[in-house]
């Protein structure tokens, strides 16, 4: 299986992550993450991938399956100097390669810790020992080093475990002997954002596109990625030439927003605060928050984004009624009548944020974030959201979401702001139907 170094593409991959930390809840494997983003740079697609802990037999398993799979193998963990650190002797078991003790490593090793004035313990030895034909890859944050191992037309890497080793360490790998070995094709993806509707409806809405642009060439991939109040499409499709790459995903997007319409806010990784930042300023309108149950989350949605300084004036925490009044000046008769928790009270919270902050745009949000406070006419997740401005422009909408405090706040804030999206989008339309006719 040994033989001259092979030229043959890699292709497919697989990542093994080692270490029974790894098995227990208090730690997750991160690794296989920023792995995966390297191989997609270089259009090496990650097939499977697993986690096994600190066992010979197990990962001696892991390793030969992945081999029957993959055209690249990389393992991370388990390089460490003591017992339990296993990956070395086990793959060179399963290529069937000698273990030799490189003389220069134990020196190199010797030196680090010379450079602190500390011994090297004998057992940090293990890591100077090398499978035949592995190419050792530096290390210079840590002790262990990599290993490139071929056998036949496939590749294994072996990294140590800690981020911070790793990290570099692969970086460095991507931009050379793995961007000699990849294939010409590299991975092209495009991020579309939705809100407003849920992952079956959006699935739904989308599959017939979906299905079709599977068939092209080159082919569309597509998964959907839901979270409280968002809807990630992730389209991807791999392909030699960059043009043919964005000319499928720039079509598939264009039928996609229109089958999604006002609901998809983002075509290029741009927040949903973003989105609504820029067409703040797009207007230069500033706008003033006057949240209840969402106890400032939307401010800082707003303020998360840099430059937000040029049209976030002020967000007023009015939780109580009493403050809603006294600051806000929502009136006390509508509290009494309608409740705190109304579409009414949402929009004259929201009235008195604008006037507070002297902005052309005033936002408003009340609700019941429970697990108490609810009743039957307004349950637990019932949310009123108000937008008010530019002029006389008003516009509130009641929703009733699922989940715990924490979503429902998640949910209430999200919404509060696609509502003011949706509010200056509608001004865009208005605007060309003016200047078309
Ligand atoms: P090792 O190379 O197995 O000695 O790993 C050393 C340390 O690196 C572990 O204790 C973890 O804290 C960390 N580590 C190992 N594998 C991973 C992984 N897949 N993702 C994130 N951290 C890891
Ligand atoms: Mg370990």
């Amino acid at each position: 299986m040994t033989g001259s170094p092979s030229s043959a593409r890699l292709s497919t991959a697989e990542i093994i992550a080692v270490g029974t930390e790894l098995l227990t809840p208090f730690r997750s494997d991160t690794n296989s993450l920023f792995v995966t983003a390297r191989l997609n740079e270089l259009g090496i697609v990650v097939r499977r991938k697993s986690i096994v802990g600190d066992d010979a037999v197990d990962l001696g398993r892991a390793v030969r399956d992945a081999l029957d799979r993959a055209d690249l193998l990389v393992v991370c963990g388990g390089l460490g100097p003591t017992d339990d650190d296993l990956t070395r002797e086990t793959v060179a078991a399963v290529l069937g390669r000698a273990l030799r003790e490189d003389p220069s490593i134990v020196e190199h090793l010797r030196t680090r810790f010379a450079a602190r004035k500390w011994t090297m313990p004998e057992n940090n030895r293990r890591q100077a020992s090398v499978p035949d034909e592995a190419v050792v890859l530096d290390n210079p944050r840590g002790t262990a080093p990599g290993l490139w191992l071929e056998t036949g037309d496939r590749v294994v890497v072996l990294l140590p475990g800690p981020p911070r080793e790793l990290e570099p360490m692969f970086t460095a790998l991507a931009h050379t002997r793995l961007a000699s070995r990849a294939a010409p094709e590299r991975l092209y993806r495009r991020v579309l954002r939705v809100t407003g509707r849920g992952e079956s409806h959006v699935e739904e809405m989308t599959q017939r596109v979906y299905d079709r642009w599977r068939q092209v060439d080159p082919p569309v991939g597509t998964t959907v990625l839901a979270s409280p109040g968002l809807v990630e499409l992730h389209l991807s499709t791999r392909a030699a030439s960059r043009e043919a790459a964005l000319g499928v995903l720039d079509a598939a997007t264009g039928e996609l927003a229109a089958v999604l319409g006002n609901h998809l806010f983002s075509t290029d990784g741009r927040s949903l605060s973003e989105v609504v930042g820029e067409l703040l300023q797009r207007d230069g309108f500033r706008v003033a928050v006057g949240e209840s149950c969402t106890g400032g989350l939307v401010t800082a949605r707003l303020v998360d984004i840099p430059g937000s300084s040029s049209y976030v004036e002020t967000g007023v925490v009015a939780y109580s009624n009493e403050v809603k009044r006294r600051v806000l000046g929502v009136d006390p008769e509508l509290l009494t009548t309608e409740g705190a928790v109304s579409e009414a009270v949402a929009v004259a919270m929201a009235e008195g944020a604008r006037r507070v902050g002297a902005t052309d745009i005033g936002i408003g949000v009340t609700g019941v974030a429970g697990p108490g406070g609810g009743s039957d006419e307004k349950p637990v997740g019932t949310v009123c959201v108000g937008v008010v401005g530019p002029g006389s422009e008003q516009e509130a909408r009641t929703a009733q979401f699922p989940g715990d405090r924490a979503m429902i706040r998640r949910l209430a804030t999200q919404t509060a702001l696609d509502l003011l999206r949706r509010v200056l989008l509608r001004r865009t339309r208005e605007r060309a139907t003016v200047r078309g006719g």
